[in-house]
């Protein structure tokens, strides 16, 4: 088989956290197409079944909907046993939730930041967890997280020190994981995007008047788009990447190379 056919995921089976709408949606979509059954896990629960259909609908694949707070390790748990059940295994997921609150950090109450802290790093590491104990004793995977290019440089001009520092997080749990688990078949990447034009940036009144500023600063002189971080996701999450652990990809158009 060629190189392409390599990259399908047919047979295979995984979840996408945060997959009703933007970033995660594109991704589920994505794994969808090269042929993976799929589950949308998401906290917006008649969102995610919206986004479901319409993936089963342009797929023809299995597509399910599941109702998570991914910071809740008994609904994290539940969750998993539900992909296991209704799918039939669990071979890769994207864990990509996640939240940003703007605010100086002498203004940012300890709610604000244990908010971004929680969703950010500790719903990443709950659902690394869960799939990866069901994949260490069912034959490997491979779990790919969202971190982000504020994991490498701190955004201006708004103050997000929260979301810097859960995004850093991210980066360095994902480089654990894959070293504690690199002779066990278990892989564990993130990718770092920049700036993407999805409801969490386009739909923010606070951030839409900095998107001139951003795209000023942008060596492409633009946002990313959601589709333009699908292959990679495919990449990671199918048999041509198994050399592939520990590493965190940036797709920013180049904007953190100076
Ligand atoms: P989005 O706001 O469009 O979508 C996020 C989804 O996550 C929503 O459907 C929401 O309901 C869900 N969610 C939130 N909290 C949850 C929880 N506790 N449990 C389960 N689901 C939950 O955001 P997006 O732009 O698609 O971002 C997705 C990921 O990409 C986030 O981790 C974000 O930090 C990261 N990211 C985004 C950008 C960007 O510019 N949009 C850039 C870099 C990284």
């Amino acid at each position: 088989m060629g190189i392409i056919e390599n990259m399908r995921l047919d047979g295979k089976k995984g979840f996408v956290t945060g997959a009703a709408r933007g970033i995660g949606k594109c991704t589920a979509t994505a794994f969808a197409e090269a042929g993976a059954d799929v589950a949308i896990v998401d906290l917006d629960f008649a969102e995610a079944q919206k986004t479901a259909a319409e993936i089963a609908e342009k797929t023809g694949r299995k597509v399910i909907a599941i109702s998570c707070d991914c910071t809740d390790p008994d609904q994290v748990d539940a969750m998993i046993n539900q992909v296991v059940s209704e799918l039939g295994g669990l071979h890769f997921c994207h864990n990509n939730a996640g939240i940003c609150i703007n605010a100086p950090a002498e203004e940012m109450t300890y709610a604000q930041w244990s908010k971004v802290i929680n969703i950010n790093l500790n719903g990443i590491f709950l659902t690394d967890i869960a799939a990866g104990k069901y994949m260490l004793s069912h034959g490997g995977g491979s779990i790919i997280n969202t971190a982000s290019m504020s994991a490498h440089i701190v955004n201006v001009p708004q103050p997000q020190c929260a979301y810097n520092a859960s995004k850093a997080g991210v980066v360095q749990l994902t480089k654990s994981l894959a070293v504690e688990w690199a002779k066990k078949g278990v892989r564990v990447n993130c990718i770092s995007p920049g700036y993407i034009g999805t409801d969490l940036t386009l739909s923010s009144p606070t951030l839409i008047p900095l998107i001139e500023q951003w795209n000023a600063m942008a060596p492409m002189g633009r946002l990313g788009k959601p589709e333009e971080l699908e292959s990679i996701c495919v990449y990671l999450a199918g048999d041509t990447s198994t050399f592939t652990t520990g590493s965190d990809i940036t797709v920013d158009g180049a904007f953190t190379c100076f």
